[in-house]
């Protein structure tokens, strides 16, 4: 048993090291954004370097392009108003 220590979740882990694979699968699923340099040179050599994809930001992107898809249909909606009641 391993505590987070980012969100204090007890994570079971077979040893009670914070180097556990558990308690790494679990930082890196649940805070790969906040991980200390500590924390990812752990997982970087428990993934044997592939913590950068892990990092790559696939969410943000998307975030991103749902920001980008909220305009166009606001700007849309906006012109086929103003368009409507002139
Ligand atoms: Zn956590």
């Amino acid at each position: 048993m391993v505590e987070c220590r980012y969100c204090g979740e007890q994570i079971s882990t077979e040893s009670d090291d914070a180097t556990d694979p558990d308690y790494l699968d679990h930082i890196a699923e649940e805070h790969i954004h906040d991980l200390s340099d500590i924390d990812e040179k752990k997982l970087r050599r428990e993934w044997d370097g592939s913590v950068k994809e892990a990092k790559s930001p696939d969410y943000r992107f998307s975030a991103a392009q749902l920001g980008a898809a909220t305009t166009i249909i606001v700007l849309f909606l906006g012109f086929f108003f103003v368009g409507y009641i002139m």
